[in-house]
């Protein structure tokens, strides 16, 4: 059964239409789905446009199976799809306000050596709904409302999931999320992680969604790069930067990267020197994040000496970087790690 939260209120005003419904009816249920409400809790509703909505939709497709809060205020959920997929995301308390960080697909095929979300491939593409529903979900957890009175101000599209892989549902979250009349997440408030497909990066430009976009390149190096990010295999660094200048021409609006320390393999200085003359002088923004370590590799991360190091190295040059706080790493903060946790344990 499909989602009524992947509708935006023109959808909801035809679906109205269609069962001799009030459009205006569309904008209450657009504002109570974003609430976090389900049918049965909408009483400005009539009964029987309740149950009519009962029997041919899902309301709210996420559900929070399991959280568990770090040390340090980072708190991490366990989502249980409909169809008992799970995912998971990150909830993280800065001073100004809560940034979620949001999964885009059920497992991820891009493979990167790193990363735990891709080690059993891709599972399935989340839908708009589902990918919603994880902000929703939380919003509601944290007791918040919509417009305003909303908990959660920032979102970021670095969960499990490659979002420009699942193009048109990622496209199709940006703009229900960012709705007048519900949650209303400004794009200038999202940032959209990808690990650099070139010709989505191209495609994404003519959107029209001004929100950051962050590219994880993590070695300046192609051959180095293919071998911690098999992705690079079919876009070189060159086109990368290629497709970020596209973008930067077209939208005026700098983007950023993500560069993963891992000890001995990105951290070198001959790897800052290769980033710099990659990099010097373009409009962008480098954020430098300490490996996460996962127990099913034996990549290493860095001390926070050579983070420090790494960064000054960058910064000398007059690049614009900094070195990402550490956040929930007594939790399996890193992505994919809670489920794998929760497979095993299933198992
Ligand atoms: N597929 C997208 C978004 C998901 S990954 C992308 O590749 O950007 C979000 C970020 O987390 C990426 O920069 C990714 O490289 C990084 N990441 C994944 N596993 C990590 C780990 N174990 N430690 C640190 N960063 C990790």
């Amino acid at each position: 059964m499909e989602s009524l939260l992947s509708y935006n209120v023109v959808r909801l005003k035809e679906l109205m239409l269609s069962i001799n419904e009030k459009p205006y009816r569309a904008e209450q249920i657009f504002k109570s789905l974003h609430s976090g409400l389900t049918f049965d809790e909408m009483t400005d509703i009539s009964k029987n446009l309740r149950q009519i909505l009962k029997e041919n939709f899902i309301s709210q497709p996420v559900e929070i199976h399991k959280s568990v809060k770090s040390m340090d205020g980072t708190e991490k959920f366990l989502y249980l799809l409909k169809d008992g997929n799970v995912v998971e995301g990150v909830l993280m308390k800065y001073k100004y306000g809560y940034t979620l960080c949001v999964s885009t697909q059920v497992g991820c095929r891009m493979g990167c050596k790193f990363c735990a979300s891709g080690l059993d491939g891709l599972v399935r593409n989340l839908t708009s709904a589902e990918i919603l529903g994880q902000v929703i979900a939380v919003n509601k957890y944290l007791n918040g409302g919509i417009g305003d009175k909303r908990k959660i101000i920032n979102l970021v599209l670095m969960g499990s999931g490659e979002p420009l892989d699942n193009y048109d549902n990622t496209i199709e979250f940006l703009r229900l999320v960012s709705e007048k009349g519900g949650i209303n997440i400004s794009p200038r408030n999202i940032s959209l992680s990808t690990c650099g497909l070139a010709d989505k990066i191209i495609k994404f430009t003519n959107e029209n969604i001004p929100l950051n976009i962050t590219i994880s390149l993590h070695s300046p190096f192609d051959e180095e790069r293919k071998e911690i990010m098999p992705v690079a295999k079919k876009y070189t660094i060159k086109n990368v930067l290629d497709a970020c200048d596209v973008y930067f021409k077209a939208t005026g609006r700098r983007y950023y990267f993500e560069y993963v320390l891992i000890n001995g393999k990105t951290n070198t200085e001959r790897h800052a020197k290769g980033l710099i003359s990659l990099l010097k002088g373009k409009p962008c923004h480098i954020n430098l994040i300490r490996l996460n370590e996962v127990k099913e590799n034996d990549l290493k991360s860095v001390t926070d000496k050579e983070a420090y190091r790494f960064l000054g190295m960058l910064e000398k040059e007059g690049l614009s970087a900094t070195l990402r706080r550490k956040m929930g790493a007594d939790i399996d903060g890193a992505c994919g790690q809670l489920r794998q946790k929760y497979l095993k344990e299933k198992d």
